[in-house]
């Protein structure tokens, strides 16, 4: 097939354009997040989407630019431009400031060689203000959104098409196709846009509940079972520290006999709050897991197993120390911890799991309250 018969209308060329940049954009995220969830890694998903959109974005408005600048036909990309400040602005909201959209823009007519036209300026300052309210628009909660989206779209449009039309002396009916067009592309996008979204907030929302437990809002056994693999073999590959602690309340059935399994409940919560805190007072790069009832695992990368046992040490004496007030009664609670460090001899993170439990068993034979080392 050569150019001369690639006889796609403009509009359906459009559709497929601003859909598969989004696709391409959705597919990229995705990719990005899963590859860090699957490692473990926390997601800062506001910073991948930024990245991931502007990339998308911007290398997709200067390449099309590139084909057709020097040209009479250098507006031609002129809604894809539109289309892709809303994407940015609107939909990935991102938070530009408005000097660098307007650096962008002069670049942009460096690019196309207009610097020297008065109507270029007047279209870049348009531009930057469309991308500001663009995005205030998108982060406030106001009512019927869509129109909203839609009249702020237009708004823009018409005047920035204006410029447009007067620069290169296009007719109104071209003025009045690439309206329909932009209007027609805008309405597509919010609704394209809106699906991927849903996808996303479910996937999220499964990925939530799989790894995070839903009492003590701590990481749960599945996401322990995941993290020690990785730093089992983190450390195995690069020869490095890797400790863990575990600890278990001591008498909880008693707790749970006495005041009942709600107050039962809120001494889980309140201890695994109280320890999440302590250790994120010593390094926020540790984590708390809920591995049993009431039972859990902290994992130490990087941690010698002297350097673990004081932070041990530390979340030992914040559980002592803690009251749980539940209804009329005061509630004190203690717990019996097994600390060790990995060793050449573990074969598999099982191994090691095993060692620091049988520190732990130590310690509750020993007669609880306590930390056996080991
Ligand atoms: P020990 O000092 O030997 O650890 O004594 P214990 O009473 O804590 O003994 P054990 O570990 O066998 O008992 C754990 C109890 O924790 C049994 C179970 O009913 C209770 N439990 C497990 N999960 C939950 C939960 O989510 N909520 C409440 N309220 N209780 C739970
Ligand atoms: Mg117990
Ligand atoms: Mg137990």
């Amino acid at each position: 097939m050569t150019w001369s018969v690639w006889l796609v209308p403009p509009m359906l060329t459009s559709i497929f354009f601003v859909l598969g940049v989004i696709t391409l954009y959705w597919s990229i995220f995705n990719w990005a997040t899963s590859k860090a969830e699957s490692q473990n890694k926390p997601v800062n998903v506001k910073r991948v989407q930024t990245i991931v959109g502007l990339v998308c974005a911007v290398t997709s408005v200067f390449a099309l630019q590139l084909i057709v600048r020097d040209s009479h036909l250098s507006w031609t990309f002129t809604n894809f431009q539109l289309l892709l400040l809303i994407f940015v602005a609107y939909f990935l909201q991102v938070r530009i400031p408005y000097w660098a959209v307007f650096v962008a823009g002069i670049a942009f007519m460096l690019l196309n060689g207009n610097v020297d036209q008065p109507l270029s300026w007047g279209y870049t300052f348009l531009f930057v203000i469309f991308y500001e309210v663009s995005y205030v628009q998108s982060t406030h909660l106001w009512r019927a959104p869509f129109t909203r989206y839609a009249i702020v779209a237009m708004a823009f449009a018409l005047p920035l098409w204006y410029i447009v039309k007067l620069r290169f002396q296009l007719p109104w009916s071209t003025y009045l196709d690439e309206m329909i067009n932009y209007l027609i592309l805008v309405v597509l996008m919010y609704g394209y846009f809106k699906i991927q979204d849903k996808d996303r907030r479910i996937k999220d929302r499964l990925f939530q509940s799989a790894n995070w437990d839903a009492l003590t809002k701590v990481q749960n056994f599945a996401a322990y079972d995941r993290a020690i693999g990785y730093e089992f073999r983190q450390s195995a590959a690069h020869d490095r520290d890797l400790s863990m602690v575990m600890f278990d309340i001591d008498h909880f059935k008693h707790v749970n006999d006495t005041y009942g399994h709600l107050a039962g409940d809120e001494v889980l919560k309140q201890v695994a709050k109280t320890v999440t805190n302590t250790l994120k007072a010593s390094d926020s790069k540790i984590v708390l897991y809920r591995t049993g009832g009431e039972e859990f695992n902290i994992i130490f990368p990087n941690y010698t197993v002297d350097e673990t046992e004081k932070i041990a040490q530390k979340v030992f004496d914040a559980v002592k120390d803690l009251t749980i007030a539940y209804n009329d009664v005061a509630i004190k609670v203690t717990i019996s911890v097994g600390v060790s460090a990995l060793s050449l001899k573990d074969s598999n993170p099982l191994d090691f799991y095993k060692r620091v439990d049988a520190n732990l068993y130590r310690s509750k034979q020993n007669g609880r309250q306590q930390i056996t080392v080991g």
